[in-house]
């Protein structure tokens, strides 16, 4: 098991010292080859309106934090993903609320008690994989240059320590980077795990705040299958952060990051398996697609293994593990790895003693304006299980930021 980075909030000491830690040249390097990522840094500063001042019918601050008669903040966000950032950030910016957000400590594969500013999608998920996917691209171009004249007196060789080192120094400032953009914006930035106590009520690490809206923004975790041998796998968190490239790996599931995982490990030179439980990859694309993209993998020397399901994970003394599917058993693998979907974060989120209504995996339910089944109690983004991007997720949270400020508007009009 690899011992995962943690970060504090406070970040900007670790930082210098990871930087220090590379030499300047190959500081320099790693700006250029990361320069491709879209950087928040540059996204264009908002001004503030003077703040609207929000006196409800509240209880008062159990905190302390506010006179009789008013919430301690207009919106509390539990969860600094790509929803709750967005929608934080708009609400404070745009329309002069009073903002919280809460989120856990930094880690590169996420707990019950660990997370980062950031989300998913920064820290394990469209961020982290883009950059291997970057990283694992040069061996086919590499292939392909012979063709154009290039000729090499060795093959290039690929290091997975430096690749995994430089990606996760990269996280670590996109969590600084998040941490100034809520500063900037003027968002209370609480670093913990949120629980809702009551409609107007977050608790983090026991200490409660009120709001007259809270947002839960609190996405998802993968999930495997519960078979025997599943602690031998290894989900998309942990195949993000390995301690060394497998050698020949295993993949369960025929979604997008499964294939996208198989694309990554097959350029870095890994002998790659999929396994799927259908007949083709990418269920719900355009059918075209499906085929293209199974047959253009397989060109390039992915296996695929079609309706098989897995049954058990078993490891040999040799440390190897093998793959029993409905049909046969595969072995020989120093990997397994499962992306078969993700489920909603709300254990032990408080919603079940709130009222908040949950379908059966667990996704909080929402209306079309991504109010929950308590008045004052909102989701969007992953947590929701609509449709599972960031862009969705980003939109959301502007969206629902909109919504709770026209409904002031009507509400003062009355
Ligand atoms: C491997 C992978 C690749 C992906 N690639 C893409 C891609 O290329 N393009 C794309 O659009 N999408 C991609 N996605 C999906 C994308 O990452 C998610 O849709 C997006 O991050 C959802 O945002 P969110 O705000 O709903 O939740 P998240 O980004 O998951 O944020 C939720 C946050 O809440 C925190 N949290 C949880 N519980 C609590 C609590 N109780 N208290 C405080 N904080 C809490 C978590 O730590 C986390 O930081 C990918 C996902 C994965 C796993």
């Amino acid at each position: 098991m690899a011992a995962h980075a943690t970060l504090p909030f406070s970040c900007s000491s670790t930082l210098q010292t990871l930087t220090r830690s590379f030499s300047s040249r190959g500081a320099l390097q790693l700006r250029r080859g990361f320069r491709r990522l879209p950087s928040l840094a540059a996204l264009p500063r908002l001004s503030r309106p003077c703040r609207r001042h929000v006196s409800a019918s509240a209880a008062a601050s159990p905190n302390g934090a506010s006179s009789e008669g008013e919430y301690d903040y207009d919106l509390f966000t539990i969860g600094a993903g790509s929803g709750g950032v967005r929608a934080s950030r708009f609400a404070s910016t745009l329309y002069g609320m009073r903002v919280a957000i809460c989120e856990m400590p930094f880690a590169t594969v996420a707990t019950d008690e660990l997370g980062g500013l950031g989300g998913t999608c920064v820290l394990r998920g469209c961020v982290p994989k883009k950059l291997l996917v970057y990283g694992s691209k040069y061996s086919h171009e590499f292939e392909e240059s012979h063709g154009f004249g290039w000729t090499y007196e060795t093959d290039p060789k690929h290091d997975w320590n430096t690749l995994i080192a430089n990606k996760n120094t990269e996280l670590q400032r996109l969590v600084c980077i998040y941490k100034n953009i809520l500063n900037n914006a003027g968002v209370t930035l609480i670093e913990g795990r949120g629980k809702i106590v009551d409609p107007h009520t977050v608790s983090v690490n026991g200490k409660l705040y009120t709001a007259k809206n809270i947002l839960i923004g609190v996405g998802g975790r993968p999930s495997m299958p519960d078979i025997p041998g599943i602690e031998y796998a290894i989900d998309s968190d942990a195949a993000l952060d390995l301690p060394s490239k497998p050698e020949k790996i295993a993949i369960v599931g025929g979604g997008y990051i499964a294939l996208e995982f198989a694309g990554i490990f097959n350029g870095l030179k890994s002998e790659v398996h999929v396994f799927i439980r259908q007949k083709k990859v990418l269920r719900g694309f355009d059918e075209e697609v499906r085929d293209f993209v199974a047959e253009q993998m397989s060109l390039r020397g992915i296996t695929f293994h079609t309706e098989q399901t897995p049954q058990a994970v078993t490891k040999s003394n040799d440390g190897l593990l093998s793959l029993k599917t409905n049909k046969e058993t595969f072995g020989g693998f120093s990997h397994v790895m499962f992306a078969t979907g993700r489920r909603p974060n709300t254990k032990n989120l408080g919603l079940e003693e709130v009222g908040v209504e949950m379908d059966k995996n667990g996704a909080v339910v929402v209306d079309e304006y991504s109010r929950t089944s308590v008045d004052s109690i909102w989701a969007v983004g992953d947590v929701t299980n609509r449709i599972n991007l960031t862009p969705v997720a980003l939109m959301e949270g502007g969206a629902f930021v909109k919504t709770v400020e026209s409904k002031d508007e009507v509400a003062t009009k009355q």
